[in-house]
C-alpha cells in the first residue's frame, strides 16, 4: 500500500493552533514515514514515529510533519488488519469492560462510536443501546456488517450529517490519537450528542510513568499516532468542545499472553526470548491476561 504521492506537511499545534514548538523526540528512520499506510496501520512499526513536537504555548504533543489529511483518510479506508481479528475474543471482553464504565453514567438510548473498527465494542453495547458506528476501513465495516450483523456502520461522521442532539452517548476508543483534526471531531461529536449526554474516550497518556521513563522507546509512540494527550491537554480539548470531564482513570486491557508477548518483540532480544520461553513452558500463550500498564487513560465527559 505504498503511496509515493503522500505529502508531508508541517502543521501547527492541534490544540491551540500555535506554531511555536520544541522537538520532543525524533525517530532515526523517518524516510518511510512518507508512506501514509504506516500512519494508518494498527501494527507497530517500531522507531518510525517521525518527529514529535511539544507546543510551547499549551504543552500539547503532536507529530509534525505528517501526511496530509486526505492521504491519512485514504490509508484508513484501505486498512486491513487480520491480527486485529485474531484477538477478537479479547476485544469483545475489552468492549464489555468499557461498556460497564459508560453504563454507570448512561444506561440506554442511542450510542455512536467513532472509529468502531470491526465493531466489538458496539456489539457489546447493543445489549443496552441502539448503536451506530463510524469506520473508514472498508474491511472493518464489512466485518461489522457481515460477521457481527451490526445494523449501521457509516464511513465518516461529517459525511453523515446526523441531526443536532441525536445521540445519548458517544465513544472514541483508541481513536483520537489518530486524527488530523481532533478539535473539529470533538466539536462535531458535541453537536450530535444531546446536552447531558455522555462521552467515553480512551487514548494513550504521554505523561504516564512508562512514557516518561521509556521516552523515545515507549510503545505508545507509533507512526499511526499523531496526537499525544495528557490528562490536562485532553481536558482542555474537551472543555473547548463543550464537555465537562467527570472521570479520568487508567485503562487496562485483556489480551492473550501471546499477544502481550508480541508487543515486547521490539525490545532487546534476550529479555523477550526469556519471557517467551517461560510462557511457552507454562502453556499460557492462549490464556487471557488483564494488564493495566497505567499509560492509557479512559475518560468520561458530560456534554454541557
Ligand atoms: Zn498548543
Amino acid at each position: 500500500m505504498e503511496n509515493p504521492d503522500a505529502l508531508m506537511l508541517e502543521v501547527p499545534c492541534s490544540l491551540c493552533g500555535s506554531k511555536e514548538a520544541d522537538v520532543l523526540y525524533r525517530s532515526k528512520a523517518t524516510a518511510s514515514a512518507a508512506d501514509a499506510a504506516h500512519f494508518a496501520a494498527t501494527t507497530d512499526v517500531f522507531g518510525l514515529y517521525g518527529t514529535l513536537r511539544r507546543c510551547r504555548a499549551c504543552g500539547m504533543v503532536y507529530t509534525s510533519p505528517r501526511p496530509d489529511p486526505e492521504a491519512l483518510l485514504e490509508g484508513y479506508r484501505t486498512t486491513e488488519d487480520e491480527d486485529y481479528r485474531r484477538e477478537s475474543e479479547s476485544r469483545c471482553m475489552n468492549g464489555y469492560l468499557s461498556l460497564a464504565l459508560l453504563r454507570r453514567h448512561v444506561r440506554s438510548g442511542r450510542l455512536l462510536e467513532v472509529g468502531c473498527s470491526a465493531g466489538f465494542f458496539l456489539n457489546a453495547a447493543r445489549t443496552s443501546f441502539e448503536v451506530t458506528g463510524v469506520e473508514p476501513s472498508r474491511w472493518a465495516r464489512e466485518y461489522a456488517a457481515k460477521t457481527l450483523h451490526l445494523p449501521k456502520v457509516v464511513e465518516t461522521l461529517q459525511g453523515e450529517r446526523f441531526p443536532d442532539a441525536h445521540f445519548d452517548a458517544a465513544a472514541l476508543i483508541d481513536v483520537i490519537e489518530h486524527l488530523d483534526d481532533p478539535r473539529g471531531m470533538m466539536r462535531e461529536v458535541a453537536r450530535v450528542l444531546r446536552p447531558g449526554g455522555f462521552l467515553y474516550l480512551v487514548t494513550p497518556d504521554i505523561e504516564s510513568l512508562s512514557a516518561r521513563l521509556l521516552r523515545g522507546y515507549w510503545w505508545g509512540l507509533r507512526p499511526a499516532h499523531i496526537q499525544y494527550f495528557s490528562p490536562r491537554t485532553l481536558k482542555t480539548l474537551l472543555d473547548k468542545a463543550g464537555f465537562e470531564t467527570v472521570l479520568v482513570k487508567s485503562y487496562g486491557r485483556i489480551f492473550t499472553w501471546g499477544y502481550w508477548l508480541s508487543r515486547l518483540s521490539n525490545y532487546p532480544r534476550p529479555v523477550h526470548a526469556a519471557v517467551e520461553a517461560l510462557v511457552r513452558l507454562l502453556g499460557l500463550e492462549d490464556k487471557f491476561l488483564y494488564l493495566d500498564t497505567r499509560d492509557s487513560m479512559q475518560v468520561v465527559a458530560r456534554r454541557r
